[in-house]
C-alpha cells in the first residue's frame, strides 16, 4: 500500500481525543517528508542526532518527539526545538534538560517513563523509587521543564491480558498523580505502540506512538 493510504487507515483508526506520534526512526528524510505531505505533523524519534538532523532537514512546523533512552550529555541536541521528551527516566536526566531549558530559554514538556513491562527489559523509573523522588519535592525547583504526564512501554507478548494489566495500572497511576501531585498540567498518557496499540487506547491512553504500522518493518540493527 501506498504510504499516504496507510496513513490514512491508522488516522482514521484513532479515535479523536487521541495524538498520534509518528514513529520516523532509522527512515530517511524524504519518508518522513511523504508523510509530512499525506498531513502528519508530529514525528518521533530515538537517537538525538538523527533526530536534530531532521530537524534541520524538513519543515520547520514538524513537532519532534523524542521517545527513545536519552542520555544526559545529548539533551542539548535536541533541547533547542523538541516539542515533548517522553523518555525521561532519572533525576540526573530531569536535571539535564531543566539546565539545557534554561540555556535555551525555553520550558520543555517531558513525560515521566514508567517501567511497566516484565523485569527482563528495564527502561523507566521503579515506581517506588519514582515517588520517592517527587516526594522530596526537588522537582519544583526545575523551573525550566514541565511534567506532562507519564509513558510506559509493555511486555513484547502475544498475552493480551498482560498487556491490558500493564496498561490498566499505568492508567491508575496517571489517574493518582494528576489527583494527588500535578493537576491540570498533566494532560498526557504516552502508551502503546503498533502492536498493542488498541489496547493501549483502551486503558486510556490519549497519545500513541505508531512506527511500523505507518512505515513498514525497520531494519534489523
Ligand atoms: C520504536 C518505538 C516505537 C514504535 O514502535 P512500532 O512497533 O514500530 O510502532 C514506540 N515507542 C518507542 C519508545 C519506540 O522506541
Amino acid at each position: 500500500m501506498e504510504l499516504k493510504e496507510q496513513i490514512d487507515e491508522v488516522v482514521k483508526a484513532i479515535p479523536k481525543g487521541v495524538t498520534l506520534v509518528a514513529v520516523s526512526k532509522t527512515h530517511p528524510a524524504d519518508k518522513v517528508m511523504e508523510a509530512y505531505e499525506a498531513g502528519l505533523r508530529i514525528f518521533g524519534e530515538s537517537r538525538p542526532q538523527e533526530l536534530k538532523a531532521k530537524y534541520e532537514a524538513l519543515p520547520k512546523d514538524i513537532r519532534w518527539h523524542m521517545i527513545g533512552h536519552l542520555q544526559t550529555n545529548k539533551v542539548k541536541y535536541i533541547a533547542p526545538f523538541v516539542e515533548l521528551i517522553h523518555s525521561v527516566d532519572s533525576e540526573r536526566l530531569l536535571d539535564a534538560i531543566n539546565k539545557e531549558g534554561w540555556k535555551n530559554g525555553r520550558v520543555i514538556d517531558v513525560l515521566l517513563e514508567i517501567h511497566i513491562a516484565e523485569e527482563n527489559s528495564k527502561s523507566g523509573w521503579e515506581l517506588d523509587e519514582l515517588v520517592k523522588y517527587l516526594d522530596k519535592g526537588d522537582y519544583k525547583l526545575l523551573t525550566n521543564i514541565r511534567i506532562r504526564g507519564l509513558m510506559g512501554i509493555a511486555t513484547f507478548t502475544d498475552n493480551t491480558e498482560q498487556v491490558r494489566m500493564e496498561f490498566g495500572r499505568l492508567h491508575d497511576i496517571f489517574t493518582t498523580f494528576k489527583k494527588e501531585r500535578f493537576g491540570k498540567d498533566f494532560d498526557t498518557l504516552s502508551m502503546g505502540m503498533t502492536a498493542d496499540w488498541q489496547i493501549a487506547v483502551e486503558c486510556g491512553a490519549n497519545m500513541v506512538r505508531i512506527g511500523s504500522l505507518i512505515f513498514g518493518a525497520r531494519e534489523q540493527k
